[in-house]
């Protein structure tokens, strides 16, 4: 065999585990049609929150006459876009930079199977052959079953991350994690924005107070929010679209520049030949077991093509899980507590088990919740209403959900500290610097013990 591991797919999934499995001094292939990075990297995580910081800025500045800072700002999109580029492109390198440092056969081609351990890569012909083949290929957006692909005004993420939409009235189909961060980036540029939701709130998987929350602070932005709204049909017009849903068991007709279909994503296992394997499929994506091996002992899929949870921290960690497995060691991630972070402003961030979800399982729990409104730095960093809710049982950390600026950093603390069983004395006994955000972190913590400083009374 010509490689220990060949692994289809550079996203954060394939590129991990070409890493560590040449850290384990294996002999391994990567192989990437587009380029190292993935999605992540080149269409979804890094380009969004690039664009969402930008216009972050510009929103800000606009609101911050009463910090004293007064100034005809404008936003150039074409700047903004070239700024995300080059950060792309920064971290891209690096990517490129590990992969031969590491001393991994990076092709750039586009992976097929011609046999159980023979991959056939189409551009150069060349085969490889390999004993273990790790599926790493991703997922890409998919349109709705009735929206025919050639309409003018109709985009997806991929598109809206190449280039800036001129539009100034977007219309958003999909109020799930990325719908909601592409709405806050329009809105924070001053676009007319509209989510049609089929749901019956916005991120219908997460917990209520938190979504809810998110769903009020975009009505007081004036982002209209249709929920429990069912798209039936688009069609061109000379300017735009019009379009019509259904609410209520009523139709009704809009007219709307854009509309940008965020309506989930799709695993990438066309063009793989999997049929001649007899690969195992659940749902549309590859199936696997807990080691994140297929039904071919030697072939395995890790990240969005294997559909457990879309995310490139959760890829990540598979990467690794897989490789250790595959190496005999143990796996390290599994059962691991998963941070959801959704980087809208402010952002909401969560992990473990939230009120609904203890309620269910009959366990004995205690809430605390901070409002940051007590908290001097928050106070002079950001006019958002923000808060911390922790439930504990038995005075040990077992879910968080954070609704604040900076949740997706401070998530971070309560993964580890969940993992780690940690309890109210071991949070709240250490010292916090002030004035820092870092010292909510204290006051929900002790709230349980009802010795919050800045907490009136602790809700039971
Ligand atoms: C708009 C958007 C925003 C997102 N934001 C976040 C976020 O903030 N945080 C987060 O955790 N996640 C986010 N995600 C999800 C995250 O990007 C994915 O979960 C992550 O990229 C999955 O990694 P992966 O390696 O499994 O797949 P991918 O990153 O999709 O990589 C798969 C790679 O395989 C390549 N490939 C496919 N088929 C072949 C083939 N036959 N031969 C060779 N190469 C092939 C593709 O070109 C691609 O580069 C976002 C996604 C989107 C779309």
């Amino acid at each position: 065999m010509d490689y220990d591991i060949a692994i289809i797919g550079g996203g954060p999934a394939g590129y991990s585990a070409a890493i560590y499995a040449a850290k384990c001094n294996l002999k391994v292939a990567l192989i990437e049609q587009e380029r190292l990075g993935g999605t992540c990297l080149n269409k979804g995580c890094i380009p969004t929150k690039a664009l969402l910081h930008t216009s972050f800025i510009y929103h800000q500045q606009h609101s911050a006459t009463n910090k004293g800072i007064k100034s005809t700002i404008t936003y150039d999109d074409q700047q903004a876009y070239r700024y995300k580029d080059q950060l792309v492109d920064q971290l891209v390198d690096g990517i490129q930079h590990l992969i031969n440092a590491h001393k991994i056969s990076f092709y750039n081609d586009h992976a097929t199977f011609n046999d159980k351990h023979t991959l056939l890569l189409k551009q150069s012909q060349q085969t490889i052959t390999s004993d273990n083949i790790i599926i790493a290929t991703g997922a890409s957006s998919f349109g709705l079953p009735f929206i025919a692909s050639d309409i003018k005004f109709i985009y997806n993420s991929d598109d809206v991350l190449k280039n800036p939409l001129t539009q100034t009235d977007i219309t958003i189909i999909g109020g799930g994690v990325i719908g909601c961060e592409l709405a806050t980036y329009y809105h924070q540029l001053g676009r007319r924005v509209t989510i049609i939701e089929i749901a019956e709130r916005l991120l219908p998987e997460v917990d209520k107070e938190l979504s809810q929350n998110l769903q009020m602070n975009f009505k007081r932005s004036k982002i209209e929010i249709l929920t429990n709204a069912k798209l039936l049909n688009v069609a061109e017009e000379n300017d735009g679209l019009s379009y019509s849903y259904q609410l209520n068991e009523r139709s009704y007709t809009k007219f709307t520049q854009a509309i940008i279909l965020a309506t989930g994503r799709k695993p990438n296992i066309e063009g793989l030949n999997l049929n001649s394997l007899d690969l195992k499929l659940d749902k549309g994506h590859i199936k696997v077991n807990e080691h994140y091996q297929t039904n071919l002992d030697h072939i395995f899929a890790i990240g969005d093509v294997n559909g457990k949870i879309q995310l490139a921290h959760v890829a990540t960690a598979q990467a690794e899980d897989c490789i250790r497995y595959i190496t005999n060691q143990p796996m390290i991630h599994q059962a691991k507590t998963i941070p959801y972070c959704i980087y809208t402003t402010p952002e909401i961030a969560y992990a473990g088990l939230n009120e609904s979800q203890a309620k269910q399982a009959n366990i004995d729990y205690q809430i605390s919740k901070y409002l940051l409104n007590s908290n001097g730095r928050y106070l002079i960093e950001t006019d958002q209403r923000g808060f911390i809710k922790v439930i504990f049982s038995n005075k040990v950390i077992i879910g968080a959900q954070l609704y604040m600026e900076h949740a997706s950093e401070y998530i971070g603390f309560f993964t580890m500290a969940i993992d780690n069983k940690l309890n109210v004395e071991q949070i709240a006994n250490s010292i916090y610097p002030h004035p820092t955000i870092s010292e909510a972190l204290k006051e929900v913590t002790a709230n349980i013990n009802n010795q919050a400083l800045h907490i009136l009374t602790f809700k039971r």
